[in-house]
């Protein structure tokens, strides 16, 4: 279900259900000369999407992307739009009070642009701690067995999703092959990865592995597994 398209009658059903709120989180920035500067954005949503509809046992609410993130690395290329780093954990800790005020318990931020990185991967304790809500982070190529999948569909960029690479451009083939410029399919200053490489095969390939590891996600943080691993314990899981 999209968050954005609900009607204010249809939220308490999801409350009470204990729907996990994913919020998409991304970018506008260059990518190189032939995938659109909303690439990071588009793919996440459509991957969150996706996990969503399959997910049948209890409702997953997919937020609209937060569109902009931490690119001052891009500003250098036209296009590209970036917040403060302070700001942009500012949006999404007020993104996340916002969604918890209403009495969801579980919110999955799922990033899909390298520089969010650091921002997203702190907020599961900041929010905890600091703001009493819950919530994980999580880049959606760092998904439990993601890296070897993209390993093995991947291999020129060795499993790296790289930046409009091998990767990324078989993805944004395989969602929207019409926005994607293939006769300039290649490596340029701002890019990260042989584009060369892709196919929409290879992008039909990760969805199919992305969207059923996120799924699998979802559905650990929704009966309690995946919080228990970060519980202090005296035996380490391997
Ligand atoms: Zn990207």
């Amino acid at each position: 279900m999209e968050w954005a398209t609900m009607r204010r009658t249809q939220f308490a059903a999801a409350i009470e259900a204990d729907a996990v709120v994913v919020v998409p989180v991304a970018s506008i920035e260059q990518h190189a000369g032939h995938l659109p500067i909303d690439t990071d954005s588009q793919t996440c949503f459509e991957i969150a999407r996706r996990a969503a509809q399959a997910t049948q046992e209890f409702p997953v609410l997919v937020l609209p992307p937060v569109w902009t993130g931490y690119s001052p690395h891009h500003m250098k290329f036209p296009g590209s739009i970036t917040l403060e780093f302070k700001t942009f954990l500012d949006v999404l800790t007020q993104v996340a009070r916002s969604i918890a005020h209403h009495g969801f318990r579980k919110i999955l931020f799922l990033n899909g642009h390298g520089g969010n990185t650091p921002v997203v991967s702190g907020l599961r304790t900041k929010l905890a701690e600091e703001d009493g809500v819950g919530a994980v982070g999580i880049n959606y190529w760092d998904l439990p067995g993601v890296p070897e999948a993209m390993r093995r569909i991947c291999p020129v960029d060795g499993g790296s999703v790289g930046h409009a690479g091998e990767t990324e451009t078989s993805l944004q083939l395989a969602l929207r092959p019409e926005l994607v410029d293939a006769a300039n399919a290649r490596w340029i200053p701002g890019a990260s990865g042989d584009a060369r490489a892709a196919s929409a095969e290879k992008g039909r390939a990760l969805l199919d592995a992305i969207v059923p590891a996120l799924v699998a996600y979802l559905r650990s943080y929704h009966d309690g597994t995946l919080e228990k691993t970060f519980d202090w314990t005296e035996k380490v899981s391997r």
